[in-house]
């Protein structure tokens, strides 16, 4: 997924001010707690069942976000006098 973002970001860069950009971005590892006992554990795999009693219930509560860290405009070149701002 990270990657197919990267690919798709330098597709719709290209040709803009943007061109050249370096997009950074995290994903986040999944959490899961136990909807049963309250424990909290890294759903891993197929098989999501809590680690201390076996429920298969259980809510996930990070993992399915996907930040973009930063762009990086850095090493794009454009003219000064018009006065662009990245932010
Ligand atoms: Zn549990």
């Amino acid at each position: 997924m990270a990657d197919s973002i990267e690919f798709y970001f330098s597709e719709l860069a290209r040709g803009t001010i943007a061109e050249g950009a370096v997009c950074r971005f995290q994903t986040l590892e999944a959490r899961a707690v136990c909807s049963s006992c309250g424990s909290q554990f890294r759903p891993r795999s197929a098989t999501f069942t809590c680690p201390d009693c076996r429920s298969p219930v259980f809510e996930l509560k990070q993992g399915q976000e996907l930040f973009i860290e930063s762009i990086d405009v850095s090493g794009a070149e454009y003219p000064q006098s018009e006065g662009i701002e990245l932010q």
